[in-house]
């Protein structure tokens, strides 16, 4: 059952609830219009079938229907509602809703004992049903675009809420730039500022006001109109500020973004366009991550029904760090509820303690992005000269992480210096020094500013680097791109006994498209690539729907199948390819013959994700011919080789957020090296929230060199659960 507010990937995870549930031999049935349809019984509950959750992947909303139901809040709706279950023999319950949802769900299988001991004495129902189904066993699943649930990291729809907003952010500033316009603009989270700041740190927004962190300054329409006008003076082109549906003043009375125009007009004559996006946030397709996590919850949903224990208390499941976490439902509903009660009574320090570390580093790197020049430097303090450049194949995402990386280290009181064109520039030379309004714009384009290209420095390259990196007085390093500079940093820490110019800290920042690099499990960059994936493969799907058809999409990756995994599961396909997994003449007879029979049985197309190595002989125009010829009558088979649009784009939110964590942390790490005359050569990670080092001599032990990716990648076992979903029956 899906419940309360809608959220995209709703329907993933209902597709992969019902689909694990039938390959186990489990009966489903969907209640529709959430607690509504379960009160209601007769045509409102659904037994599902595989075909029932066909084609709605991508889909936005949710198809079994959402809707917010009073009388279950009371005990004589849930008292129907139970003999509704009891009719049909269910005693697991997977929901997937918001807290209030899930906590309907936590009382209403509290209750269930005495529900079924009143309808035995009613006689609504017989003692042997209710000896037959003595616990409602309950699993949730948090939908809710505002990632307001403490316990887990994301929550189903809130990645795609935020690239609603991020779209729309991108749109405006293209306008208020083009006029030198000032943009109030409202987001949704009552509760919770999470999108709010998110949608501010990844847009280069000036302020953000979020429930958790009323201004501080007494008069703060003051301090914001004050941060306009000195953001204009520095040269900004366009003014940004958004409002979190439920901001407030540090007195707890509201503030709306209509109030904030309101003033910039009255007290700096700021005529400023107020847009309040509403439900559009809420809309559309959901994206690569949504799709992926609300299918992995899913099948993990139905999982921990079947392997739950007798008297086991109800759950979430959610994601912490990047890894798939059963949680107590009502532990984290208690903490979620407790911030909001400290946001009540003005406890604001304390609610943003429980949002998490990682929410208050955001709030304090926003502050200083989002100033218009930086901080007065300490005069005792040493000034570094902090060398920023990008190396490899382009990422979306690189202009944002050096962005982030030269206002930091600025505003630290450092100077940072740009080099053009990767190794070719630094072996050349082509070096400048960046200002805070230099990089102003960088937020959002995707491309390179700095440039960059696969250049690796050897012999007589190093000798000149060393002696460019002297000149500059370079105390610090930070690269960042794909493998490339892995390698470069690798030889650059080897020849410091030749060179003592080497001898600086320098951090490896992972930003490749391809995801195949040590120590991390994203890059940035890869969420980008993996979203403007999914919608191309939806538009070739859409191609399809008069004939029989099979097409096989091949994605960019090198030998590293992540592009392909992922979005093969973030699109339905049927099969991936990888190197990884291998791939032999004897797999591909077994597709083709798995194809045939799927359209003899009434399916009309077929998708399979190819990685660009996945194998040397068999390759996309073989796998096609193959399939073409051996399909005969049945299909018919088309290839689409996705090429560059995989490296365009803007940044997906995503990947900015990771971009600005990552950079944050990387001048951190190189002004604390630099500073205490340390000098080691590292590159940085992310597994789920937290970030990690690894030393660069350390790299050659957890990569596999022949093949350019990391010897354990976290996704491999995904397949499965491709081959699981891609079955076209039960
Ligand atoms: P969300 O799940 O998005 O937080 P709501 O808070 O509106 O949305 O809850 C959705 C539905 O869940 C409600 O309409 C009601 O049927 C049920 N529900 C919510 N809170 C409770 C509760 N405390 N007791 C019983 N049912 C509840």
């Amino acid at each position: 059952m899906t419940s309360g507010g809608d959220a995209p990937g709703m329907n993933a995870a209902v597709r992969a609830i019902v689909k694990t549930a039938l390959s186990i031999g489990i009966d489903v049935y969907a209640f529709y219009q959430g607690y509504q349809g379960m009160l209601d019984g007769g045509d409102a509950i659904k037994k599902m079938d595989w075909g029932s959750v066909g084609g709605i992947l991508h889909k936005g909303g949710t198809i079994i229907g959402s809707a917010r139901c009073m009388e279950f809040r009371e005990r004589t709706g849930r008292l129907k509602a139970a003999a509704n279950l009891i009719e049909r023999q269910i005693d697991n319950l997977v929901v997937i809703g918001g807290d209030g949802s899930l906590t309907g769900a936590n009382l209403f299988s509290e209750e269930w004992p005495s529900l079924l001991e009143e309808l035995l004495k009613k006689k609504k129902i017989n003692k042997k049903q209710a000896l037959k189904h003595p616990k409602l066993n309950i699993v949730g699943l948090v939908g809710s675009i505002d990632n307001d649930l403490s316990g887990t990291d994301m929550t189903i729809g809130a990645d795609t809420a935020l690239r609603r907003i991020a779209e729309a952010l991108d749109a405006l500033s293209s306008t208020a730039a083009s006029h030198q316009r000032t943009f109030v603009v409202e987001v949704m989270g009552r509760n919770c500022g999470y999108l709010a700041l998110m949608s501010a740190l990844s847009s280069g927004a000036d302020y953000v006001l979020i429930p958790e962190r009323p201004p501080e300054a007494d008069d703060w329409t003051q301090e914001l109109c004050d941060k306009i006008k000195a953001n204009k003076k520095a040269g900004k082109k366009k003014s940004l500020i958004i409002v979190a549906e439920g901001a407030r003043d540090k007195e707890g009375i509201p503030i709306s973004g209509f109030q904030v125009v309101e003033e910039l007009k009255k007290r700096i004559d700021e005529d400023a366009r107020l847009t309040i996006l509403g439900h559009v946030q809420r809309g559309g397709s959901p994206t690569a991550f949504d799709r992926y996590a609300s299918t992995v919850l899913g099948y993990a949903a139905v999982q921990h029904l079947i392997d739950e224990e007798e008297d086991k208390e109800s759950m979430i499941i959610g994601l912490q760090k990047n890894r798939v976490k059963a949680i107590p439902l009502m532990e984290s509903i208690k903490k979620t509820q407790s911030i909001v009660d400290f946001i009540s009574s003005k406890n604001f320090d304390k609610a943003i303690e429980l949002r998490g570390g990682s929410f208050k580093d955001s709030l304090d790197i926003f502050n200083t992005l989002s100033s218009a020049t930086p901080k007065p430097k300490e005069k005792s303090s040493e000034t570094l000269n902090i060398l920023v450049m990008n190396a490899g194949t382009l990422a979306p995402g690189m202009n944002i992480t050096a962005r982030t990386a030269v206002r930091l280290g600025m505003d630290k009181g450092h100077r940072v210096l740009g080099v053009r064109n990767a190794f070719k520039g630094l072996i050349n030379n082509d070096i400048e020094e960046l200002g805070w309004m230099d990089v102003e714009e960088w937020t959002v384009l995707g491309g390179s500013e700095l440039g960059t290209n696969r250049k690796m420095p050897i012999n007589r390259d190093f000798y000149e680097i060393a002696k460019n990196l002297e000149s500059n007085n370079i105390h610090a390093l930070l690269i960042i791109g794909g493998m490339v500079g892995y390698e470069a940093a690798f030889l650059l820490n080897e020849k410091r006994n030749e060179f003592p110019a080497f001898e600086i800290p320098i951090v490896c920042l992972p930003a490749t498209i391809n995801n195949n690099l040590p120590g991390t499990d994203f890059s940035v960059g890869t969420d980008t690539a993996l979203n403007s994936i999914i919608e191309a493969v939806d538009k070739i799907k859409e191609s399809a729907v008069a004939n029989k058809r099979v097409f096989v999409v091949e994605v960019m990756g090198r030998y590293c199948g992540y592009l392909a995994m992922m979005s093969g599961l973030a699109t339905g396909a049927e099969r991936v390819y990888l190197h990884e997994n291998g791939l032999t003449l004897q797999d591909l007879q077994d597709d083709v013959n798995m194809f045939k029979r799927a359209f003899n049985e009434g399916k009309r197309m077929g998708l399979v994700l190819k990685s660009e190595y996945a194998n040397k002989i068999y390759t996309t125009p073989f796998i096609s011919a193959l399939f073409e010829e051996d399909g005969g009558d049945i299909f018919d088979v088309r290839q689409s080789i996705l090429g560059h649009v995989q490296q365009g784009g803007n940044p997906s939110p995503y990947d900015r957020a990771i971009a600005i964590k990552l950079a944050a942390k990387s001048i951190d790490f190189l002004v604390e090296k630099a500073t205490k005359g340390e000098h080691n050569a590292v590159n940085i990670g992310l597994h789920g929230g937290q970030i990690e080092y690894q030393n660069i001599e350390d790299l050659k032990r957890s990569v596999d060199l022949e093949h350019i990716r990391p010897r354990e990648q976290w996704w491999t076992k995904l397949e499965e659960l491709v081959n699981l979903f891609g079955r076209s029956s039960a």
